[in-house]
């Protein structure tokens, strides 16, 4: 019987049918693809990409050199050096980000009492080498002026949650 109905099956081509019929039934349904690179899905404001030290309007760094974000993050992946300006001020001379080290876990983002150090919402970061996963002060500063006023935007609609 089974390989009467088997015979049967080859014969009509019913499962080359029931294939051609499913294609045809999604060909007319809207896409859940997107193509990317030129098309992207929508991210969460809470996403933790890339790093980025962010800067007041006035342009000075909002960062003060408490290195509580060196001494949370659990990955060891922050070293900061720091010293005094000649006006007093406290500000870092180094800032690196060892991004190999990174697990993206945040907390960097959440110990920092002046929203200086962030994970914005870049996820296209990838490298040829490891040496360019080494971030320095230099490099975080200018991911946080090309990302400020999404970065801005996603810390305000955030703040009640904080
Ligand atoms: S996201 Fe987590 S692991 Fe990465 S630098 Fe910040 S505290 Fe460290
Ligand atoms: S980024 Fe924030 S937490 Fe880290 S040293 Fe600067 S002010 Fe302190």
């Amino acid at each position: 019987m089974a390989s009467l109905d088997r015979t049967a099956r080859a014969f009509l081509l019913s499962e080359l049918v029931a294939g051609f019929a499913l294609t045809l039934k999604y060909m007319f349904k809207p896409k859940v693809t997107v193509n990317y690179p030129y098309e992207k899905g929508p991210l969460s404001p809470r996403f933790r990409g890339e790093h980025a030290l962010r800067r007041y309007p006035n342009g000075e760094e909002r960062c003060i050199a408490c290195k509580l974000c060196e001494a949370i993050c659990p990955a060891q992946a922050i070293t900061i050096e720091a010293e005094p300006r000649d006006d007093g001020s406290r500000r870092t001379t180094r800032y690196d980000i060892d991004m190999t080290k990174c697990i993206y876990c945040g907390f960097c983002q959440e110990a920092c009492p002046v929203d200086a150090i962030v994970e914005g919402p870049n996820f296209e970061f990838s490298t040829e080498t490891r040496e360019e996963l080494m971030y320095n002060k230099d490099k975080l500063l200018a991911n946080g002026d090309r990302w400020e006023t999404l970065i801005a935007a996603n810390l305000h609609s955030e703040a009640a949650y904080r």
